[in-house]
């Protein structure tokens, strides 16, 4: 039996018939960029965030990059994020010109330590993005109180945490804007690159439609230089109909999540936390261990795939050498990229598969011995 890290096929098979009819629809329409479906999922998806305003764009990146550009982020600002993320987060941020500054994440939820982020503002500190890294939501509540007393703007990171909630709140409707991709492999998924902003702001709105089609509030009229970051017609139309599953394929995730959970607890493992008032949505289900390397290979030879996200925190990628960081400054995400194992997770993931993993991993890393890590190390024990 081998077991995929992921499987779109059985996602898109369920739908197929709904995926073609959207392809002829917009063949049909010739409506390819932007449109009627673009502007349809806009709002559908406005709906389902909570949020007034919806803006779509051609990948997650584009939603991070044009949100800055249009706080006015650029060269001599700062803007905060956390080292054990996708790179794409701080890129969005040296793409303005303006210098990422990294605060490290808490060792239970692997996002932001909202304890550590006063210490990283400076006079230049024109943004704060939380990553709501796996599909868990960072501390919103204490991030947002620190970013209006400095006046600082909370941008989310909301990429892997589609329907995700804290307090009763989704992810991307608790900050300034909530940046999201739809990437193939997210929760939700287009058939190609698209992302999002969402925002309450209809000033900010207003200003990224213009910031994604050339600085331009109708054609061939020009306020800025902006970019051509538009959502592409057939995506939309993914989406929309992608969108009528989301839940569903959410819950069978959290399904698995809570096999995993007892099956991992029963072994001995720490399963990953889902703090109270949180609605968890597994983007990702990451587990820790010691010796990864070798307990990946063991069991890729099992037939069960793995992936590690991700392997090298950004402060010491090659990318982010000028920032002059080292081994050492950020402890927790770099003992987290050591450690950190995703194992397959998929809606439609059947309970044999969840039970076949954990089978293997015990069997594997009792053979091994010494690659079960004790969890959080030891941080959170008692609370
Ligand atoms: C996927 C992802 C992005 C980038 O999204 P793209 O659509 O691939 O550009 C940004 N941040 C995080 C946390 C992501 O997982």
């Amino acid at each position: 039996m081998r077991i995929p890290f992921s499987d779109l096929r059985l996602l898109h098979e369920e739908m197929r018939d709904e995926l073609q009819q959207v392809f002829d629809r917009v063949l049909d329409s010739s409506a390819f960029v932007l449109g009627a479906e673009v502007a349809a999922f806009e709002r559908e998806y406005a709906v389902y965030v909570g949020t007034e305003h919806c803006v779509g764009v051609n990948s997650g990146t584009a939603a991070l990059h044009l949100t800055l550009a249009a706080l006015g982020v650029g060269p001599g600002d700062e803007a905060i994020t956390v080292p054990h993320t996708f790179m794409a987060t701080a890129e969005a941020i040296s793409a303005t010109g303006a210098r990422p500054v990294f605060v490290d994440i808490d060792e239970r939820t692997y996002t932001m330590d909202a304890g550590l982020l006063e210490a990283a503002i400076t006079p230049r500190t024109r943004a704060i993005i939380p990553v709501h890294l796996y599909g868990q939501m960072a501390d919103m509540a204490e991030i947002l109180r620190i970013g209006e007393r400095h006046g600082i703007a909370v941008i989310e990171d909301a990429c892997q945490a589609h329907g995700a909630m804290r307090d009763g709140r989704r992810a991307g409707s608790m900050g300034r804007a909530g940046c999201f991709s739809f990437f193939p492999g997210k929760n939700l998924g287009a058939l190609g690159e698209a992302g999002a902003i969402t925002t309450d702001d209809a000033e900010l709105a207003r200003k990224l439609r213009m910031w994604r089609e050339h600085g331009s509030p109708k054609k061939y009229v020009h306020e800025f230089a902006g970019y051509n970051m538009r959502m592409a017609g057939l995506q939309g139309g993914f989406l929309r109909a992608k969108l009528r599953h989301l839940e569903a394929w959410t819950e069978q995730r959290r399904t698995a999540a809570t096999d995993y959970d007892r099956l991992l607890a029963e072994a001995g493992f720490e399963p990953p936390a889902q703090l109270p008032g949180c609605r968890h949505v597994y983007h990702l289900y990451v587990i820790r261990v010691r010796e990864r390397e070798a307990l990946r290979r063991a069991l890729q030879e099992a037939g069960v795939e793995t992936g590690v996200h991700y392997p090298t925190p950004l402060h010491l990628q090659k990318a982010y050498e000028h920032l002059g960081h080292g081994r050492g400054n950020f402890p927790v995400s770099e003992r987290c990229a050591d450690e950190a194992l995703s194992l397959p997770m998929y809606p439609g993931i059947a309970a044999e598969a969840v039970d076949r993993v954990v089978a293997v991993l015990l069997e594997q890393s009792e053979r091994m011995q010494f690659c079960v890590a004790e969890q959080g190390g030891g941080t959170y024990a008692g609370d």
